[in-house]
């Protein structure tokens, strides 16, 4: 019986697999040492009005740079770290990078900007999120409407009370909230009212083929009717076209972000090309 398991195992791996397989335990060795080799990095794109195209915010986005394997993208390595527990000191590390690099920013006598910052599964659980984002804020003295938290649908079903529980917190300290990736869970609209939230972020899927597609037309619209009836402005993510732009801004949705506008640039090219001196 064993042996027969371990035949089909073995066929089961074909060239392939055995190859992702390689991979995925690399990356996993790999990524204990990369915080302390510093070769994590944040990456930042634009937000901004649908109408005006004037800066609201930015989306900070994590980057890995392996010395042998690469640019190791998140989707990659951000499930790994989520399984084994990597993720909160790597959250942990994307909320202070953010937070320093908006105080830089500051400093310099940019205009203020939202700044983004996606959190994980993990991270959203952790009972001490509220605590060590209070104690960065006041670390950078950064005011916390200018901190805004990414969260999926998913993230919030999987026990919907606890995230009431936990999004009202957050909120009451004055940070703003997201939901990532809008339409691609399972939010039900009874809870999504209940979410104390400020924002919508319409999953680029549902963009694509937005100038082409009825349906995808019909379910972008809708969304942005509904959040807007809720109380809740509306981003639109992947906005790659000309047509898409063009449908969005027909249909009143507040902002977006995507290709069409810039990619996730290093904080350098972020100071150089969009963000402007205040006043
Ligand atoms: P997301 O939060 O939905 O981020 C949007 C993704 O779409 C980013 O991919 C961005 O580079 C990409 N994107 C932006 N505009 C366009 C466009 O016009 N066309 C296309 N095709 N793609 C566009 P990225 O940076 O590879 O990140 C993928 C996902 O990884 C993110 O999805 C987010 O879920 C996760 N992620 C990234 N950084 C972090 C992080 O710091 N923490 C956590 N927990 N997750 C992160
Ligand atoms: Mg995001
Ligand atoms: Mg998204
Ligand atoms: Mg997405």
């Amino acid at each position: 019986r064993a042996k027969q398991i371990g035949i089909d195992t073995y066929l089961f791996f074909d060239n392939e697999m055995q190859l992702n397989v390689s991979r995925i335990l690399k990356i996993d060795s790999a990524m204990h040492e990369a915080l302390t080799q510093k070769q994590f990095y944040l990456e930042y794109q634009p937000q901004v009005d649908i109408q005006t195209k004037r800066l609201k915010g930015v989306e900070a986005l994590i980057r890995w740079k392996h010395p042998e394997m690469g640019i190791i993208p998140p989707l990659d390595f951000i499930p790994q770290a989520e399984s084994n527990g990597l993720i909160l000191p790597l959250g942990e590390w994307v909320l202070e990078t953010a937070l320093k690099q908006l105080r830089s920013w500051l400093d310099k006598g940019f205009q203020p900007v939202v700044m983004a910052v996606n959190l994980s599964a993990l991270q959203f659980k952790n009972e001490g999120l509220d605590k060590s984002i209070e104690a960065l804020l006041k670390k950078y003295e950064i005011p916390p409407e200018y901190l805004e938290l990414e969260l999926t649908e998913s993230m919030m079903m999987e026990n919907p009370t606890r995230a009431i529980t936990a999004l009202n917190k957050l909120h009451a300290k004055g940070i703003r909230l997201a939901i990532d990736d809008f339409g691609t869970g399972y939010s039900s609209l009874s809870y999504l009212k209940q979410f104390n939230i400020h924002k919508l972020k319409i999953d680029q899927s549902f963009v694509r083929d937005i100038a082409t597609n009825d349906d995808d037309r019909a379910i972008v619209s809708a969304i942005i009717q509904m959040a807007e009836s809720l109380g809740y402005s509306t981003i639109a993510e992947g906005v790659e076209t000309d047509a898409q732009l063009e449908f969005l801004q027909q249909n009143s949705c507040d902002e977006y972000q995507g290709y069409g506008f810039s990619r996730p640039v290093l904080a350098e090219v972020m100071e150089e090309k969009f963000l402007s001196a205040k006043g």
